[in-house]
């Protein structure tokens, strides 16, 4: 029998042994989100539906299996990611590009293995896409345009009773080119850069690979057109390759007899030479909706809805979204990029009795309210001011104002305000692109109208 010390001693050695040692890197973790991984995988699923609706997709066995293999193999040296079901797709497309839903739906355009000169190039590029899932960039935009959705309201850092598909309507998250999902910031690049480059030293490719298809693309970018999309989704190639290389530096160069190339993939690059050319199927819809396009009309069957103090009724094709007492009310297509294009906002608020004689007035009120919403819409102006009007039996303020619109143009703001029988202060805003607005007025007066207090 061993004496004590040494069973310790060898279950260190047996410890040391069993992790493997990390050369040093650059640590990278998740940042701030309101979803769980699980929810990832979800909001990645229905998303993943529309793209699969909207793209071209090569079905081709032998090229698909190709993909997912080398994909699983990569995606299994990721951190954190033996939660998400990967799956790879092709998408008959010329343009150089691949793109991640959250939890692990990745999209790869056969440009992309068309113009990597070997594995370990394509590599790189999936690599840096499952970056972005390990690192859950799509939810995390979408916990940060969710929480802006509601600048006025308490922010609980939930989701609420909100089902991930409600998130997704509201927040205009579905498949197209400005999806939110798939618009990250120079940061989340460079993150995915790094552990991309982790990713595929760890998978046993030389990590230069993904510094020289950046190269390439930077050098054909100029001519043809074909290599812009990466670099235009994905920005600012001269620091990414810097980024890349030192990145190799800290982890040592490639390891001893690292890969560059297979037989297979030079193999599935012959199978896409004969691969019939891309149709005429339309690419991802450009305003970052569901569906592409206009809401559709407003229905006259209105519903009954209540929240907190307020009772109303709303067109049955328009639908609540709700955290807490701030409800958002809008048609499907109604939130483009995470803000409000058609549909009305709800919200109480509360003045700051900056006279401290505990009287506030409904205009002085409804002037602070104003103020703040220009602090966070620089270009929202003011084009009709306080009118008298009622609602549920209450004096309310109407007031018109006039700010960008998310759909592109101007958009005319209905703001109402009023205080409900206990003292509370709450605004309705009704919002629309200025050229439509005559459609949604008569919308927003029914809804208005139908308002009764507790
Ligand atoms: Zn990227």
């Amino acid at each position: 029998m061993l004496p004590k010390v040494s069973k310790v001693l060898i279950a260190l050695l047996l410890l040391s042994a069993a992790v493997p040692i990390l050369a040093d890197r650059t640590p990278l973790k998740p940042g701030w989100n309101l979803f769980s991984p699980q929810q990832d995988i979800e909001m990645g699923q229905q998303v993943s539906r529309e793209a699969d609706a909207q793209l071209q997709l090569i079905n081709n066995a032998q090229a698909l299996g190709y993909l997912n293999a080398l994909g699983k193999q990569l995606a299994s040296r990721a951190p954190n990611s033996r939660q998400y079901p990967f799956q790879f797709k092709l998408v008959n497309e010329k343009s150089i590009n691949a793109f991640a839903l959250p939890g692990g739906y990745v999209y790869v355009n056969r440009g992309t293995i068309e113009a990597a000169a070997n594995e370990a190039q394509l590599a790189g590029v999936i690599a840096h896409e499952i970056g972005h899932v390990a690192l859950r960039h799509g939810t995390n935009q979408a916990s940060k345009a969710y929480i802006a959705q509601a600048p006025l309201a308490i922010v609980g850092g939930m989701l609420g009773n909100n089902s991930v598909g409600a998130v997704i309507a509201q927040l205009g998250l579905g498949f197209g080119t400005n999806s939110l999902l798939l618009k990250y910031s120079r940061d989340a690049e460079r993150q995915a850069d790094l552990m991309g480059t982790q990713i595929l030293y760890d998978a046993g490719y030389d990590p230069k690979a993904m510094a020289l298809f950046f190269e390439k693309l930077q050098a054909e970018t100029g001519g043809s057109g074909r290599a812009a999309q990466f670099f235009s989704d994905h920005p600012n190639p001269e620091n990414r390759i810097g980024n890349v290389n030192n990145e190799i530096v800290k982890l040592g160069g490639a390891k001893p007899g690292a890969r560059m190339d297979s037989p297979d993939f030079q193999e599935v690059k012959r199978i896409l030479a004969n691969a019939p050319a891309p149709g005429g199927k339309p690419g991802p819809a450009n305003n970052g909706g569901a569906r592409g396009g206009k809401p559709q009309r407003p229905s006259g069957r209105l519903v009954d809805y209540q929240t907190g103090d307020v009772r109303l009724r709303h067109p049955d094709n328009w639908k609540p979204y709700g955290q807490g007492s701030t409800v958002t009310i809008a048609p499907d297509g109604g939130i483009v990029n995470g803000s409000l294009a058609y549909g009305m906002m709800i919200s109480p608020f509360e003045p700051h009795d900056d006279n401290g004689d505990g009287r506030m007035t409904l205009a002085e009120a409804t002037d602070q309210l104003i103020n703040e919403m220009r602090q966070a819409n620089p270009q929202m102006r003011t084009s009709r001011n306080h009118e008298r009007i009622r609602i549920g039996g209450q004096a309310a303020l109407a007031t018109e104002l006039s700010n960008v619109s998310p759909a592109g143009g101007r958009e005319t703001d209905d703001l109402i305000t009023v205080v409900v029988p206990d003292g509370t202060f709450y605004y309705f805003i009704g919002v629309a692109p200025q050229n439509e607005f005559s459609v949604y007025a008569e919308v927003f007066d029914d809804i208005l109208n139908s308002v009764r207090f507790r």
